[in-house]
């Protein structure tokens, strides 16, 4: 690197900048536009406006720069800009006169589209296209939009449009179908970190696996941001990295923390709950985040239930992958579906809320019931079980069967009733028939009376006022189902 200044140091150049992709090569995590665009380059089918959407810092203004050499290089290697010749280093350096990079929230009103229109009619200087690429082009006026829509469709044959856009909603349904749109996606964490590592490497600079992972999860999909984060953290640290530096960067807790939050959840453990998040509040983490990544955690651990026990997203580690294996083991996905569902709507109530630690408390508490709390199938299943067994266990010989007789008319249905519950766990309630099971022991029933002894049928409504269940509430303290009058 030369050495440009008087004290002899070499000059600082922030990492964003320094390792900007400079080909489709390089370009991490956007492999489905790509692949189009080098192929509508190699077969010599460009069309004449391109729109790139997508959040910030993913890539859109690099990928139309690229793109923009790719189209004007001078020796292309396949659909690759050479990098080196005059064209490629005039547009990487911004000053090409046949590539004007226009930015859309202040260049927004008819007259600016006009000046375009203007300059589409002058052939290029020195290269094949004239090529147009503006930047956040939803800010355009309906005005400007309206002005740009017939140069739009049938453009000089010299002249590209490249559009960039964080909100590909507001760009008008009119110049969206003159164009071919491009959906840029979030990087997946484990690429920006692959991506950190290489940069690590090349910059001398230590770092651990877990500390570029908790930078690439503070970036939120975005390169740029990861890339400005690990700069700030080679400066705070001194090219040492660590997992906790990173995490205090963004507010974010560790992998660690966050699963045995869910783990505290899972058991139903209420202490272990508050407290967490007692310690993430005094630490100023972002309890927004906390609350986002547990309802990844949450869905992870669904996915992985409906996959059969394969992990769906390749953006987790093994570890990873190992404890959310262990949480899926021991609980039911049905449960789980509701604590994301839960969660989800949490995340939706914390944008409007001031007190965020205390609704985080309430909805996490709130969670750890419905991981543990006996749900209707289970109680029933429980009653099931026992008046099956305590039919046959109560003879203790095979009982008579009476001759059968015509079935009794159908009750007429109960009046709809309200009840409230104060449910037992489900490990509670089924200790509590294994217990009255036991004490109900007698001799297996002879088999041709187990055959005959079908399981009971109960139906929801039955069960709130059969007394096996009653009985079985009344065995764990504090649990109880009453009719509110
Ligand atoms: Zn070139």
């Amino acid at each position: 690197m030369p050495e440009s200044n008087a004290e002899n140091r070499p000059r600082h150049v922030a990492l964003p900048l320094k390792y900007r992709p400079m080909t489709f090569e390089d370009v991490v995590g956007q492999d489905h536009v790509i692949r189009t665009l080098r192929h509508a380059l190699e077969s010599g089918r460009v069309a004449n406006a391109y729109l790139f959407v997508g959040s910030r810092g993913i890539g859109k203004t690099t990928l139309s720069r690229i793109f923009a050499k790719a189209l004007n290089c001078l020796s292309p290697k396949g659909a690759e800009p050479c990098g080196e010749c005059e064209n490629c280093r005039q547009i990487a350096e911004g000053r090409s006169l046949d590539v004007v990079e226009i930015d859309g929230a202040s260049h927004n009103k008819v007259e600016d589209v006009h000046d375009i229109i203007e300059s589409v009619k002058f052939a290029p200087n020195v290269s094949k296209y004239r090529i147009f690429i503006i930047d956040e082009v939803h800010m355009l006026s309906a005005a400007a939009f309206n002005a740009l829509l017939k140069t739009l469709e049938e453009p000089p044959p010299h002249v590209k449009f490249i559009f960039a856009t964080t909100e590909g909603d507001k760009v008008l349904p009119t110049i969206v179908s003159r164009c071919q749109r491009f959906d840029l996606r979030r990087i997946r964490t484990a690429q920006i970190a692959g991506r950190l590592r290489k940069i690590c490497d090349a910059e001398g600079v230590k770092a651990t696996d877990d500390a570029l992972l908790a930078i690439a999860r503070g970036a939120e999909g975005g390169m740029r941001d990861a890339l400005s984060s690990l700069d700030q953290l080679i400066a705070f640290s001194g090219g040492d990295i660590t997992e906790e530096d990173a995490l205090s960067v963004f507010g974010l807790v560790s992998r660690k923390a966050l699963e045995d939050l869910a783990g505290a959840i899972l058991k139903g453990d209420s202490a272990a709950i508050l407290k967490s998040v007692d310690a993430f509040d005094s630490a100023g983490k972002n309890m927004r985040r906390i609350s986002g990544e547990l309802m990844a955690h949450f869905r992870n651990i669904l996915v992985y239930n409906a996959m059969g026990g394969k992990s769906a997203s390749a953006d987790l580690t093994p570890d990873q992958v190992k404890t959310i294996a262990e949480q899926a083991k021991g609980v039911d996905p049905g449960r789980v579906f509701r604590i994301a569902d839960r969660l989800s709507e949490l995340e939706d109530r914390l944008r409007h809320v001031l007190s965020v630690r205390t609704v985080i408390e309430m909805a996490l508490l709130k969670c750890a019931r419905i991981a543990t709390v006996a749900t209707v199938e289970e109680l029933m299943q429980a009653v099931r079980a026992l008046k099956s067994g305590g039919q046959a266990a109560s003879g203790g010989t095979a009982p008579e069967r009476p001759a059968p007789a015509a079935p009794p008319p159908p009750p007429p249905a109960p009046p709809r009733r309200t009840y409230e519950a104060t449910l037992p766990t489900a490990a509670e309630i089924a200790a509590a028939a294994a217990a009255k099971k036991t004490q109900a022991a007698a001799p297996p029933p002879p088999p041709q009376a187990a055959e005959q002894a079908a399981e009971p049928k109960i139906s929801r409504r039955e069960l709130l006022d059969d007394p096996a269940l009653n009985d079985l509430l009344a065995s764990v303290p504090g649990a109880r189902i009453a009719e509110i009058k």
